[in-house]
C-alpha cells in the first residue's frame, strides 16, 4: 500500500509526490529537516522539533513554509491517513525551485514536504544486544548546530562503519569526540558520571539529548557536558548515543575494543525506560 506524502498543501500518493529539479533542496542541500517519533499514536516532543526547525530556518535566513500551529496539524493528518501509530515523521523545508545561483532567490517560496516510516522504534534490536561504533575524522561542515540536508559525510560514515562491521560511526576532531553520524555520544565513566560533549557549532543539539540530561539530573546521575577523548571511551564504564528515533541506543564496543564487559550497561537501559516512559506522559 502506498504512502500518502504531503508536498506544499497537498496530500498525495507517495507516486504521485514531486518535486522540481529546480529544489534547492535537490541542487544545494538548501533544506533543513526534522524527524519526530511516534508511539502510540502519538508525537514525542514536538514542541521540542518545531523549536529547533524555527532556530534551524533562522540561522540560514529560510522562510517559514507555515506556522508552528498549521505544521502540527499537518503531522496529525499524516498520522491519520498513514494509520501511522509506530515510527516516524520526516519533514524537509527546502529554500524552494529557483533558477541555480549560488545567491539566494528573491520571492521564492519554501517546500514543505512530511513522509511517514513505520517503524518498530521501541522494541529496536540493539536494545539486548547493543551497537558497535567505529572513530573516523569529523569531515563535515562547520555548522552542525543547523539541521541542514547535507547528509553526504555522515552516510559516508555509516558506509565506513559497515564496511568495518560495526553500527555507527563516532567523529573525531581535534582528539575528541564530537558526535555519532546521526546522533549524540555519551560515556559513563567508572565513577558513574554521564560524560557529553557541550553544545556549540561542532554538534547537533539533540531533542533527545536535551530530555536525556533533563531525565539524568532528576534521577541524581552526575553529568558532565565536555568534550571526551575516543581513549576515555575506551576505559569508560558504558557508552551510549541518543536520537529521536534511537531513544538512548546503548554501545558495547568501540574501534574493535569492549567497553566494560560488553554487554548493554545499567545507566543506558535504564535512561532509556525513563526516557521512553517519560516522554509518552507529554507526547501529544
Ligand atoms: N546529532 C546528529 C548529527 C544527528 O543527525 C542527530 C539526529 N538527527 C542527533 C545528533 C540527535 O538529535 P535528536 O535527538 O534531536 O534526534
Amino acid at each position: 500500500m502506498s504512502r500518502i506524502v504531503y508536498v506544499n498543501g497537498e496530500y498525495l500518493p507517495e507516486e504521485d509526490a514531486k518535486i522540481s529539479v529546480f529544489d534547492r533542496g535537490f541542487l544545494m542541500a538548501d533544506a533543513v529537516y526534522e524527524v519526530t517519533s511516534i508511539i502510540d499514536g502519538k508525537m514525542l516532543d514536538f514542541a521540542g522539533h518545531a523549536t529547533r526547525l524555527v532556530r534551524s530556518l533562522d540561522e540560514i535566513d529560510m522562510k517559514a513554509p507555515c506556522t508552528i500551529e498549521e505544521l502540527e496539524s499537518i503531522h496529525r493528518e499524516m498520522m491519520a491517513r498513514n494509520n501511522l501509530t509506530e515510527g516516524l515523521i520526516y519533514l524537509q523545508v527546502s529554500r524552494g525551485a529557483a533558477d541555480r545561483d549560488f545567491a539566494f532567490p528573491v520571492g521564492v517560496e519554501p517546500s514543505l514536504v512530511l513522509f511517514t516510516q513505520a517503524k518498530n522504534i521501541v522494541d529496536s534490536p540493539f536494545v539486548k544486544t547493543g551497537m558497535k561504533v567505529i572513530s573516523i575524522p569529523d569531515i563535515r561542515w562547520g555548522r552542525r548546530d543547523i539541521k541542514t540536508v547535507q547528509l553526504l559525510a555522515p552516510s559516508l560514515g555509516k558506509m565506513a562503519a559497515k564496511a568495518a562491521g560495526a553500527d555507527d560511526a563516532w567523529l573525531v576532531e581535534d582528539g575528541y569526540v564530537t558526535e555519532g553520524t546521526s546522533n549524540n555520544a555519551y560515556i559513563v565513566q567508572q565513577d558513574g558520571t554521564i560524560v557529553t560533549r557541550d553544545l556549540s557549532h561542532d554538534i547537533l543539539s539533540g531533542i533527545t539529548r536535551a530530555a536525556v540530561l533533563r531525565y539524568a539530573a532528576e534521577a541524581q546521575i552526575k553529568v558532565e557536558e565536555r568534550p571526551f577523548t575516543i581513549e576515555e571511551a575506551k576505559a569508560a564504564k558504558e557508552a551510549f548515543v541518543t536520537s529521536a528515533t534511537t531513544f538512548v541506543g546503548p554501545v558495547v564496543e568501540i574501534d574493535n575494543a569492549r567497553i566494560g564487559d560488553g554487554q548493554v550497561g545499567e545507566t543506558a537501559k535504564r535512561l532509556r525506560e525513563i526516557y521512553i516512559s517519560e516522554s509518552l506522559k507529554t507526547a501529544i
